[in-house]
């Protein structure tokens, strides 16, 4: 049994194809291209699919709110013209005749850490992925919880700022605006003129007006997980995103969190998302698997 797993970014489509065992035998990654309109993402998809044989199942990851019983693009930016409104399952499930799982890109890789990263051993998990933005998902009994309209979990949204910077979503104060990767490169090219990304920020780390910006801005990543760790108290909370991968921010998260709840809370684990850039398809094989063998366990 092969299952092929496909997560459509803002700039690459990463492929992974994985055997009966859950073994990712092969990646590939190419443009996403998803400025030239939805037919093409499309015809592009299918044609990734048609070039491999022997499949019995896709698992799609994408960008965009996704309502995962369906597998109908809710809603996309418009770097995806054309896509929101989107029945993606159906139309692949049309064109190449077999069984396919669409959900979006986090919940696919908070899947995707719950059955094969850092949430293995957690049922209940809160899990962040700090980037241009602040993706989120509550995964309850190994499963995301999804809310009324299948779009829970969008932490990147809490309002940590009363009457704060303008959002993307058209309100103030958001998280994001506050806590993501590029609110941290933004704090840092208004203070010192320079374009930086956060490996090259790191380069700079003992300057003390760098480290000031790094220490506030990790401040405001922690305010959010203390508003969350009030409201869940999860067993675990797992972190992702390139930025975590610098020892100092996760160190000072952990120490900063267990400093600023109320005591009781301050048993919540927290652990560095383990798949990276491969939790998504991780995440669309399990989704995909499922509906082969529902319930299987492997
Ligand atoms: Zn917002």
């Amino acid at each position: 049994m092969s299952v092929l797993s496909m997560d459509i970014g803002g700039t690459s489509i990463k492929t992974g194809l994985f055997d009966s065992q859950g073994t990712l035998l092969s990646t590939s990654e190419t443009d996403t291209e998803a400025y030239k309109g939805v037919d093409s993402l499309i015809n592009k998809l299918c044609g990734i699919i048609s070039s491999h044989k022997a499949l019995h199942a896709v698992g799609i990851s994408t960008s965009g709110q996704v309502d995962a019983r369906t597998g109908r693009i809710v809603f996309a930016t418009e770097a995806f013209p054309g896509y929101t409104g989107t029945p993606l399952r159906q139309i692949l499930k049309e064109r190449t005749g077999l069984p396919v799982a669409v959900d979006n890109d986090v919940n696919s890789a908070a899947i995707g850490e719950a059955f094969f990263g850092a949430g293995r051993n957690y049922n209940d998990f809160i899990c962040l992925t700090y980037g241009t933005g602040i993706g989120g998902a509550i995964v309850i009994g190994k499963e995301i919880y999804r809310g009324a309209d299948g779009i829970a979990g969008e932490f990147g949204h809490m309002v940590t700022h009363a009457n704060g910077k303008p959002c993307v979503c058209g309100k103030r104060g958001c998280y994001e605006m506050y806590g993501s990767t590029r609110a941290l490169t933004e704090n840092v090219r208004k203070a010192t003129g320079k374009q930086m990304d956060g490996r090259e920020i790191f380069m700079y780390f003992n300057q003390p007006k760098i480290r000031e910006i790094i220490d506030s801005w990790i401040d405001e990543v922690v305010w959010g997980l203390v508003s969350l760790s009030h409201i869940f108290n999860p067993p675990c909370f797992i972190l992702g995103g390139g930025i975590l991968n610098e020892t100092y921010v996760f160190d000072q998260i952990r120490l900063k969190l267990k400093r600023n709840v109320i005591p009781s809370f301050k048993n919540s684990i927290v652990k560095p998302a383990q798949k990276g850039n491969n939790a998504g398809i991780y995440g669309a094989y399990w989704n995909a698997r499922q509906l082969l063998n529902p319930g299987s366990d492997m």
